[in-house]
């Protein structure tokens, strides 16, 4: 098995920005697990993933974070939200490391075409442009492959060469939402009582955290995460901006700015508002950065994997070889917003099940 990530870490949205400062999961915040043990009471709908999640927790690799959700509405809690939440220890990073470590990973290696003619005799050549600094940016190639999963829906553009048309058309007409996340560091921990919050009635954020606050992180780093509203990553995304570029960096930098203000002010808020003793100077943000998801979160499950939680084509090539196509992700099963980090296990193990059988099947041909 080898796994091409474009990014420079495996963990695609659920990874974690880290440095000298701190850590920062800027996409997944936590795994829901009220909604877990509910599914679990009601035999029916407790699932192969609700199974893997349990036996990652055993390992270790999930823990519980403690502290209270709120809902927050001028700085006031308005009610207690969300009970039990698990998350990735250290980080959801390292766990995506940690698991991957059987497989031969090549990080920032983003595909970029296929070959499924067969050309030598060897199955599916992936073409990939590597970012790492010993392959310098050229494109790649790497034959041997009987099986694609497409992991990602915006791969679509890439499956079209396997001559899959309807697997890339029920990946590329699944819409998405933007987001944009705040990532800071304050001078001094906050006088509150929460870890998270859900912000109601802010035009520009909807949820912040205390990333410090997870277990296994340096509680004196004080790191925060800010979401945006789909609104306002809606009306301030735009896509033509390349990271990397000086005209990207000032747009984040605007972004960041605008987000940080709104964050301060919630934060001061809820410490006016939180009846306790202030020690200290007046909070401020030290250190601030933005991140952009350009499709965030799928606002629908792919025509046709709504039973398997997967979608599979066969390529045939001129030579007769058949090659399967997947295509898995959270944007294969149904869930909420603290839903897809779930989703998208429940869609890679189906998938995984999928292969195996087929596999099976053939070598008792
Ligand atoms: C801001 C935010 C907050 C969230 N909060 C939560 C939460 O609290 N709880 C929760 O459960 N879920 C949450 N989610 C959702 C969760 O992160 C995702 O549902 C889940 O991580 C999706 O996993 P995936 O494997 O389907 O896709 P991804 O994580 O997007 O993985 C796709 C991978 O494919 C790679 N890729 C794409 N194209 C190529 C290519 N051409 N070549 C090589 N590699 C490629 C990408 O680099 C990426 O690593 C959140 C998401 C965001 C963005």
């Amino acid at each position: 098995v080898t796994l091409f990530d474009g990014g420079r870490a495996p963990g695609g949205r659920a990874s974690t920005r880290e440095g000298r400062r701190g850590a920062w999961e800027h996409g997944a915040r936590f795994v829901d697990v009220e909604r877990e043990r509910e599914r679990e009471r009601d035999d029916d709908d407790d699932d192969a993933a609700d199974a893997w999640m349990r036996d990652r927790a055993r390992e270790g690799a999930f823990v519980r974070w403690e502290g209270a959700v709120v809902a927050l509405r001028g700085g006031r809690a308005v009610k207690k939200r969300l009970g039990a939440r698990r998350t990735a220890t250290p980080s959801f990073g390292a766990v995506a490391k940690a698991l991957l470590e059987k497989v031969d990973l090549r990080a920032s290696a983003r595909v970029v075409g296929f070959d499924a003619s067969d050309v030598d005799g060897a199955g599916v050549v992936v073409k990939y442009r590597s970012a790492a600094p010993d392959e310098g940016g050229e494109t790649r190639s790497m034959s041997g492959f009987d099986v694609v999963v497409l992991a990602d829906k915006n791969a679509a553009n890439v499956a079209d060469a396997l001559g899959v048309e309807e697997l890339a058309r029920a990946m590329r007409e699944v819409p998405s939402v933007p987001s944009l996340v705040l990532m800071v560091t304050l001078n001094r921990a906050p006088a509150i009582e929460f870890v998270g919050a859900e912000i109601e009635n802010d035009d520009a954020l909807s949820w912040i955290s205390n990333e410090s606050s997870k277990p296994s992180r340096r509680r004196d780093a004080n790191c925060w995460v800010a979401h945006s509203t789909d609104a306002y990553a809606r009306a301030k995304v735009n896509l033509d901006t390349r990271p990397g570029t000086r005209e990207h960096d000032a747009w984040m930098d605007a972004v960041a700015n605008e987000m940080s203000e709104s964050l301060l002010r919630i934060l001061r808020e809820a410490e006016a508002n939180a009846d306790v003793d202030v020690d200290g100077a007046p909070l401020e943000i030290t250190y601030a950065r933005a991140h952009r998801w350009g499709a965030a979160f799928p606002a629908a499950v792919a025509a046709g994997a709504e039973k398997s939680k997967f979608l599979r084509a066969t390529s045939t090539s001129p030579t007769g070889r058949v090659t399967t196509v997947y295509a898995v992700g959270d944007y294969c099963v149904e869930h909420d917003r603290f839903g897809g980090f779930r989703a998208a296990v429940a869609s890679g193990l189906a998938c995984a099940e999928d292969i195996l059988a087929t596999k099976s099947a053939r070598s008792k041909l």
